[in-house]
């Protein structure tokens, strides 16, 4: 089954005279349990396909359908509660809240949505990202990679059906960046989560189990796991 369903999607942006065809006609499918990456020349459109598959963005026209849902058909609150209990959202600039500890950070999409955590399943997150000892500490106390593992137990937390990542590993190191998709992989592989991420980075993509380009707000390649094996 498809965790996220694009069909005929466009997105344009501005008014007439000066419009960008941000996408143009994507269609796709991500299936329940499987690691894409998205690639492509910035500019693209990469990113406005994540933020039209995620609901963050609404498509100037063509359907999106998100954990069993047509989009279209949801409120902005309804929307809302369904990014925030459903979805895990994980990008390049790791978005925490300063103010808050890392324990704290993790728990706000349960908090958000007025959910009470999973203790167990958070505890169990926690271990795997390897904070541990880190629960009391605020985000400038961390380095870039705790931060950014600190974004995926927060992605994780509410045991999402569907994990958006946009360039997750663009600002950290060689070493970090194979932690942090790692994990990515482990959410795939051992949880059944659907994980969607837009890189530019090819190491980045080599963990994907596809590889979907785009060029020009159009889908130019989609490669599953032996067309990734004979180009890397
Ligand atoms: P990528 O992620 O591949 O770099 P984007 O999805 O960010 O590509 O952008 C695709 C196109 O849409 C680009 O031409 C970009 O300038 C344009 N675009 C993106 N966001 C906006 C916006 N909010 N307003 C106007 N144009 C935008
Ligand atoms: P306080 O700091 O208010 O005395 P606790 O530290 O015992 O309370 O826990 C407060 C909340 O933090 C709990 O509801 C729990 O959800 C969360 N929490 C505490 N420890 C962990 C942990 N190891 N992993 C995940 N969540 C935790």
């Amino acid at each position: 089954a498809a965790a996220v369903a694009l069909r005929a999607v466009q997105k344009v942006y501005g008014r007439r005279g000066s419009q960008v065809r941000a996408l143009d006609g994507i269609d796709i499918d991500f299936r329940t349990g499987t690691f894409t990456a998205v690639m492509g020349p910035s500019g693209s459109g990469k990113s406005t396909l994540l933020q039209c598959a995620a609901g963050l963005d609404r498509p100037s026209a063509g359907t999106v359908t998100l954990a069993g849902t047509d989009l279209a058909n949801l409120s902005e609150t309804g929307l809302t509660k369904l990014r925030r209990t459903r979805i895990g959202f994980i990008f390049q600039a790791f978005n925490l809240v300063s103010a808050l500890n890392v324990r704290d950070n993790i728990l706000l999409p349960s908090r958000l949505a007025r959910s009470r955590p999973d203790r167990t399943w958070v505890a169990e997150v926690v271990r795997r990202v390897g904070l541990d000892g880190r629960l009391r500490r605020r985000p400038a106390q961390l380095s870039g990679g705790e931060q950014q593992r600190v974004a995926i137990a927060r992605a994780l937390s509410v045991r999402p059906e569907v994990i958006f990542c946009d360039e997750p590993t663009g600002a950290l190191d060689t070493n970090t960046a194979a932690q942090v998709l790692t994990l990515l992989r482990q959410a795939v592989d051992d949880d059944g989560q659907t994980v969607v991420m837009v890189t530019h980075d090819p190491v980045a993509a080599s963990y994907a189990d596809r590889v979907v380009f785009l060029a020009d707000g159009r889908i130019v390649d989609d490669l599953s796991a032996p067309g990734i094996d004979a180009i890397a």
